[in-house]
């Protein structure tokens, strides 16, 4: 860290500070300038929470050198960690999740159907919505309990794993009991109290990007999860809030190189979320593998036209098929290309 001090500080007040960094545990070293005294900071072992400084009379500016997030940051942890979900494992040097379902559970048939649909198609995690984070209180809400009882049905009847949200930590008894994966939504990527809790479990967790989350709080929420013990985090791109309106969010696909360079944690992608409509699913999905994500997460219902939420963005059986083909081929070529570069 940086304490860069106004060019009309006094002495007194670059004492202060320096004996505020030295009130820390820490090193002050000043370094002083033709316009201006800084003053650098050493012997952190990480980020240093700066509120104690910031605030202090004279100081212009603290510039962090160490980001909010360690314990998930590549140079901590060069090797890339595997999550793994059942009989599933994803990241690196494995093959593709293809996490995939209906946004939300709706009822046995609807559950099942969609369940046989996915599972034909070669997907190999299940995905449906009990808790739903709608946006108006109108909306269907989720079936609770019962919907986790039927998803749990419908992934033991197929034999796949499973995965879905939980919004609070009340919920996290029943979550546990039924699902395989706990889902961390877009909305509560900051709810800094549920991360913590699901740090305690052994539960692999899927942690959402917030719509308008910085790649910096998206890893800084993660490193909330894998510091109360739980590494088992696999990130996920579902779309930002931007200007533009004729996508439900904007694809900001550069996070997944990007967040594969600065984490060791591996990365999906929701196409469904991030573009809100059915026809942009297949193409960026497959954008999506190429830009190295390490899965995706699709929604897919045996009837799109009847369901009670995100219906147009949700692929049917057939298109969803096509798509797993496609992806398929793809994986194929990107492999032949990795093995001659
Ligand atoms: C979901 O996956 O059902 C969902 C609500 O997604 P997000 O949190 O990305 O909006
Ligand atoms: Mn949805």
């Amino acid at each position: 860290m940086l304490i860069v001090m106004h060019h009309s500080a006094n002495e007194q007040e670059i004492e202060q500070v320096k004996q505020a960094v030295k009130d820390m545990g820490l090193q002050a070293e000043p370094i002083p300038g033709s316009e201006r005294t800084a003053i650098g900071v050493l012997g952190n072992r990480g980020y240093v929470d700066d509120a104690t400084i910031r605030n202090l009379p004279g100081v212009r500016e603290v510039i962090h050198v160490s980001k909010p997030y360690k314990l998930v940051s590549r140079d901590f942890h060069p090797q890339a960690t595997v999550v793994k979900v059942g009989g599933v494992a994803v990241g690196d040097g494995q093959p593709p999740v293809m996490m995939a379902g209906p946004c939300s559970i709706e009822s046995e048939l609807q559950m099942m159907e969609s369940a046989k649909v996915v599972k034909q198609a070669g997907a190999n995690i299940l995905r449906g919505g009990a808790f739903k984070p709608r946006t108006g209180p109108h909306s269907f809400q989720g079936l609770g309990v019962d919907g986790l009882k039927l998803l749990r049905q419908a992934g033991d009847e197929v034999g796949m794993p499973v995965v879905t949200e939980v919004m609070r930590i009340g919920q996290l008894d029943d979550v546990c009991r039924y699902a395989d994966v706990l889902q961390i939504g877009a909305r509560n990527m900051q709810n800094f109290d549920l991360l913590k809790e699901v740090g305690k479990l052994s539960h692999p967790v899927l942690l959402k990007r917030g719509m308008s989350a910085t790649i910096e709080e998206f890893l800084a929420a993660a490193e909330y999860i894998v510091a109360e013990g739980n590494d088992q985090v696999i990130l996920c791109e579902r779309g930002i809030r931007t200007f533009e309106k004729a996508t439900r969010n904007t694809l900001d696909l550069s996070v997944v190189p990007l967040v594969r360079s600065m984490s060791h944690l591996p990365i999906i992608v929701d196409p469904s979320h991030a573009t809100g409509i059915r026809d942009l699913v297949p193409v960026m999905s497959k954008a999506a593998m190429v830009a190295g994500a390490h899965g995706l997460m699709v929604e897919v219902h045996h009837d799109p036209a009847k369901a009670l939420c995100d219906g147009a963005q949700s692929l049917n059986g057939p298109e969803f098929s096509r798509l797993m083909a496609e992806l398929q081929q793809l994986q194929s070529c990107l492999m032949s290309a990795e093995n001659s570069a």
